[in-house]
Parts: structure tokens; C-alpha cells; sequence
């Protein structure tokens, strides 16, 4: 059937600024590292991202390698594109990245320019696009000069295969500098970081990036808010056989440790109090610091998404409640 978006699409999200940029984000936004490759039905994929967009939600991230296997998630966004968002790409912000493992040979990961260059014309091929709005060194390369990484991203925005330059997991301050310096010398900005942040993993607090951000004017746009799942309900009442736990790649059953569940219940406890799930707590928690711009998503289902989407409508976490959930909150 033929998809049109519903008119009330912008009413509920919000969004924020990246940085001292234009680029503007819904302060959810939706990934698709897992849950889009070949192990996932089309049709559930595809629910999902009308919904997401349905819902306000018009930035969805990508990269070479999201699968299984590493290249049919963009396969599968293309399609998607193609049959339902072609109308919206105006409105649509889609990001994708290179840097980890895709092809084979000294060129298949890390930050050579020979890399950058290649694998975003694969990515474009792939996803059916004459561009993306965002693309991202997806990790800092220890042997290659930064300015070489770089100087590929500003290419990529010279010749309009992208519009902004981001950089993924580049977690001290010192690399993020080295990043911005070498592309404002391109003359282009560093719009937008993507590290890993959440109740759990607060190194890029304790590593003062976020801090650095706000300085250089870069947005962060915050990856696993839910920590894959362990700061949701999702493994309260035993492990699903459908969840990430259970038949993931990324993490076992061994993380649901009785240690875990403690921590996960107290948690738990403090989203009902405030009526909500801990789904949406995780992802107040990530935002309530301005210096993030988006928190990046994962869903495994349309309720999955609308639950977490139910974020946004959460009343402000007090300063009284995050200090209540401090403790739970610390590695
Ligand atoms: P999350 O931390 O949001 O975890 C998503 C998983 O949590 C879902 O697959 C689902 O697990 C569970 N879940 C989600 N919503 C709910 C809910 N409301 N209630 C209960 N369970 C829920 O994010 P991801 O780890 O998936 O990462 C999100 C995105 O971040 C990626 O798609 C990618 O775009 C980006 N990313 C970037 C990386 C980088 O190196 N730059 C690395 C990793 C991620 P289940 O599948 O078990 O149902």
C-alpha cells in the first residue's frame, strides 16, 4: 500500500540543534545496526521505520557494515527508501559511517582516504541515495594521520556526497580536538560526535567530551541509551528467547547477572514511581545534559519504538531524582 506520512508528524517530537551548526535532530533518532539486516523480516523492518517516522522521528543511522550480514541493513533502508520516503528525503536526515571491517584487504576498515572515499560509494549504491546527510569516521585510526581521515570527510562534503562530517568513538578530548582542527583547516565544521553513553557507560563524562564539545560547538548524538536493552524491563522477568541477550552477537546471557537485575529492578522502581517505563528514564537521563543533541535508539519492534518514544512526554528528571539514581547510575 502506498505510504503517506502522517500530517501530524511534527507535532509531538522535539529536537535540538548539534552544536553551533544548522543541523537540526529529533532528540530521539533511530539506528539500524541491529534489527534490519537479513535475520529480520522486511515487513517488520519496514513498520518500524514508517512508524518511526509517522512519529516524528526523521533521522535513522547507518553504516557500511550494519547487517547481518555487514552491508543489507543500507540494502534494506534503500528499499524501504525507495518504496516509502522517496517524497520525504528533504525531510529525512540519514547518516552512515566507515571504519570497521567490511571488505577485504588493507582497504576494508580503518581511516585511509582510499577507505573513506570507497566505502561511501558503496554505501550510496547501497542505500539508493545521490547523498547522505551525515557521514562518520566510525573510529579513530591509530595509523593513519587524522588529517588524512579528515581530509577524505571534507571531500565527501566538497564533491556533495555528504552534507556534514561526524566522527564515532573518537572518545578523548585530545583525538576530538585533533579531528576538529583537521577539518576546520578544510574548511569544514566537526557538526557531530557519536559516542556511546548511558546510565552504565559514562566514560565520556569522566573523559570531560562532553565538555570538549560544547566548546568546539559539535552536537553529540548519544549511542545505546538503553544499554541494548539492560536498562529496559526487557530481561526483568527472565531472558526472551527473541531478545538481544538471547540470540545476540553483541551480548550473552552471562550480562544478566544477578548483580545486573539488582540494579536493573531499583532502577526499575524509580521509572514506575515517576509513571513511567525504564525505557524512557534511560533516555531522560542521556538528554538531560544539553550538550546532547539526540539520543540514538535501538528497536526491535513498532511497540519497542513507541514505548521509548514516550520519552519526550517525560516530565524533566528533578535534580532530587538524579541524584537518587546516582548510585545506580555509576559503572
Ligand atoms: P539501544 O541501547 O537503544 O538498544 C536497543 C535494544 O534495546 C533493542 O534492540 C531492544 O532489544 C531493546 N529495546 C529498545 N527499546 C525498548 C523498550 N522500549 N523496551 C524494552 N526493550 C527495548 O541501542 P542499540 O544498541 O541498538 O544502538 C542504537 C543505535 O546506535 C544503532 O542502531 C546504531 O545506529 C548506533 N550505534 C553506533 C555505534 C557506533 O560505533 N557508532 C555502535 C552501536 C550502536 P531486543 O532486540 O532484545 O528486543
Amino acid at each position: 500500500m502506498t505510504y503517506t506520512a502522517e500530517p501530524t508528524r511534527y507535532d509531538s517530537i522535539t529536537t535540538a540543534r548539534s552544536g553551533r551548526s544548522g543541523l537540526i535532530l529529533p532528540r530521539v533518532s533511530l539506528g539500524l545496526w541491529n534489527n534490519f539486516g537479513e535475520d529480520r523480516t522486511f515487513e517488520t523492518q519496514r513498520a518500524i521505520l514508517r512508524r518511526a517516522f509517522d512519529l516524528g522521528v526523521f533521522h535513522f543511522d547507518l553504516a557500511n557494515n550494519y547487517g547481518p550480514p555487514a552491508g543489507s541493513a543500507e540494502q534494506n533502508y534503500g528499499r524501504i527508501h525507495q518504496l516509502d520516503f522517496q517524497p520525504y528525503r528533504d525531510e529525512l536526515i540519514i547518516s552512515t559511517k566507515a571504519g570497521y571491517q567490511m571488505w577485504d584487504g588493507p582497504f576494508g576498515e580503518w581511516g585511509s582516504r582510499k577507505t573513506m572515499v570507497a566505502s561511501l560509494d558503496q554505501s550510496l549504491q547501497r542505500l539508493g541515495l545521490e547523498y547522505v546527510d551525515i557521514y562518520y569516521s566510525h573510529r579513530p585510526d591509530p595509523e593513519t594521520p587524522i588529517e588524512e581521515t579528515m581530509g577524505a570527510l571534507a571531500t565527501a562534503v566538497r564533491q556533495g556526497k555528504a552534507l556534514y562530517a561526524g566522527i564515532s568513538n573518537y572518545y578523548t578530548p585530545e583525538e576530538t580536538r585533533a579531528a576538529a582542527a583537521a577539518l576546520r583547516v578544510e574548511g569544514v565544521p566537526l557538526t557531530i560526535h557519536q559516542p556511546r553513553y548511558n546510565m552504565f557507560d559514562r566514560r565520556i563524562e569522566e573523559l570531560g567530551l562532553l565538555d570538549t564539545l560544547t566548546e568546539l560547538g559539535t552536537g553529540a548524538i548519544a549511542f545505546s541509551p538503553l544499554d541494548q536493552g539492560l536498562l529496559t524491563d526487557r530481561y526483568l522477568k527472565g531472558i526472551p528467547s527473541d531478545s538481544r541477550a538471547a540470540t545476540g552477537r553483541w551480548m550473552t546471557e552471562s550480562n544478566i547477572s544477578e548483580a545486573y537485575l539488582d540494579r536493573a529492578k531499583a532502577l526499575n522502581e524509580i521509572a514506575s514511581s515517576r509513571g513511567q517505563t525504564l525505557a524512557q528514564l534511560a533516555i531522560q537521563w542521556v538528554l538531560r545534559d544539553p550538550a546532547v543533541t539526540s539520543a540514538l535508539i535501538g528497536a526491535s519492534s513498532v511497540r519497542q519504538l513507541e514505548d521509548s518514544l514516550r520519552a519526550l512526554d517525560g516530565a524533566p528528571l528533578s535534580d532530587e531524582e538524579i541524584a537518587r539514581l546516582e548510585p545506580l547510575a555509576a559503572k
